[in-house]
């Protein structure tokens, strides 16, 4: 995937280049060439390969969505109680949320 600001290629996650190398969201730089808000800034391997990630840890991804901390559990200690139908629901609509903000989905 190339900038299409400066021309740099080969980017695996175009919005980290873009938001580092030229002070501007992703969102911003899809306006800026007309492309579509919905589409991500990620090769599709790459997009492949964070969805497969998120499949296989979804329980736990959702578990630390609903307590707000990426890293709630350290190695060694003992997890709490299942995760509730009700925090997973929550948890869906906060990733919904998360990813409207970082996409511009609606
Ligand atoms: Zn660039």
């Amino acid at each position: 995937m190339d900038c299409q600001i400066c021309g740099a290629g080969g980017f695996k996650h175009l919005g980290s280049h873009v938001a580092k190398a030229h002070k501007m969201t992703a969102r911003e730089y899809k306006q800026m060439f007309g492309l579509p808000l919905k589409r991500g800034l990620v090769t599709p391997e790459l997009k492949q390969k964070l969805q497969e990630a998120f499949e296989d840890n979804k329980d736990v991804a959702l578990a630390n969505l609903t307590h707000g901390d990426k890293y709630q559990f350290k190695k060694g200690e003992p997890k709490r109680g299942e995760t509730s139908p009700v925090a997973v629901e929550e948890a869906t609509e906060r990733i919904k949320e998360v990813n409207a903000k970082r996409w511009g989905t609606r």
